[in-house]
């Protein structure tokens, strides 16, 4: 089968790889019709994560039908159409009974093989998902698929981060990072009934999308954002700040946003060794910060009601292009070229 596989530090190729094909009794196998590029695929394309073999498949975000089964399978069937959260989980585990799936004992993360251990992605005309029946979700009647998707991981992500930014009635949120997570921060945010939601970047083509999507947008090229946000709340911060970055600088960002007693959360996947907050900063402010990776199997099964009442997110893609065409779509992605916000890859 082709995949988009993983050379070497911004070297992927178009390449034929072994078929996916059931390897334990609950497992199954998803042709993929559509799979999505990430930033947190970038991390790895850019070399900020390193490990992963030669070879590996990429991508982790997908939807497709179920082609086989192992013998140990019951609710998956073959035939159905489904959607992924973008790590395996067993449902039964510690982690999973509290809803902490992206720590599953015996979780994956699709699209990382590390000496030969791991799974392969969903940017392939395939891909074998282990603990199928606690993984997979059937995707909803009357919502469009490229809609389903983002609630695999973007959607279930922003709607993680912006619960615990502590977004609801009244609150003041700022939204640092209007790529894809950033943007389903803003929908979660706007969604869970928060007053004002700042949105912060520099391009302009997804502050715009910030904006129809509910949030006031900040060029922090052009403007101070903790000046707009001071003056939006009596000289205090914001409530709550979600940084969907996963830098330094944006970390450093959020500290200055802040309002005294009010809550970070990190979504930003961050790979440097040391804060960059210092505990008498976070003491002054009697901060609240929190991060981690999402739970998108737990969090799928909040956003997909709210997305049961017509809602289109599908103009997050700004590109839908081939398999083929997958070494395109992640420079033009990295490098925010061609007005790229997201692409989705038809295999
Ligand atoms: P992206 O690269 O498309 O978006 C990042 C955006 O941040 C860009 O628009 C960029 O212009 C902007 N930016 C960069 N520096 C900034 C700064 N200092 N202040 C404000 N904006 C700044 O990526 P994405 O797909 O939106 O993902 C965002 C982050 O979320 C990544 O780190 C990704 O790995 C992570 N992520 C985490 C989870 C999780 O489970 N926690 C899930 C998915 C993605
Ligand atoms: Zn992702
Ligand atoms: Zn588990």
């Amino acid at each position: 089968m082709r995949a988009l596989v993983f050379q070497d530090v911004k070297q992927l190729g178009c390449e034929s790889i072994a078929d996916a094909a059931i390897v334990d009794p609950g497992d199954a196998v998803v042709q993929v019709r559509l799979a999505a590029v990430c930033g947190s695929d970038l991390h790895i394309y850019r070399g900020h994560e390193a490990g992963i073999d030669a070879g590996t498949a990429m991508g982790h975000e997908f939807v497709g039908e179920v082609v086989a089964v192992g013998k140990d399978v019951e609710r998956i069937r073959v035939g159905d159409q489904v959607l992924a959260p973008f790590t395996t989980s067993c449902g039964d585990c510690f982690y999973c009974r509290g809803g902490l799936t992206a720590r599953c004992e015996r979780g994956q993360l699709f699209g990382w093989v590390e000496q030969g251990e791991g799974l392969h992605g969903g940017q392939a005309e395939a891909i074998r998902v282990p603990m199928a029946d606690s993984t997979l979700e059937r995707l909803p009647d009357g919502v469009p698929v490229e809609t389903a998707l983002l609630a695999g991981d973007v959607l279930s992500t922003g709607c993680f981060g912006a619960e615990r930014a502590g977004a609801g009635p009244g609150a003041t949120i700022a939204v640092i990072g209007c790529g894809p997570v950033g943007l389903m921060a803003v929908f979660s945010a706007v969604r869970l009934g928060a007053a004002r939601v700042f949105a912060i970047d520099t391009v302009p083509e997804r502050l715009e999308q910030a904006r129809e999507l509910g949030a006031e947008p900040v060029d922090f090229a052009a403007a101070s954002p903790p000046e707009v946000l001071r003056q939006a709340t009596h000289g205090r911060g914001a409530d709550g700040v979600v940084e969907a970055v996963g830098t330094p600088q944006a970390t450093r960002g959020a500290v200055d946003l802040v309002r005294p007693g009010g809550t970070i959360a990190a979504v930003g996947v961050h790979n440097e060794p040391q804060f960059a907050l210092s505990p008498g900063e976070a003491y002054d402010k009697n901060l609240t910060y929190v991060a981690g990776r999402c739970s998108a199997r737990h969090y799928m099964d909040r956003v997909i009601p709210w997305l049961r009442d017509g809602v289109d997110l599908g103009g997050i893609f700004s590109h839908r292009l081939s398999l083929e065409e997958g070494v395109h779509a992640y420079r033009i992605f990295d490098e925010k070229l061609e007005g790229c916000t997201k692409v989705l890859l038809k295999p």
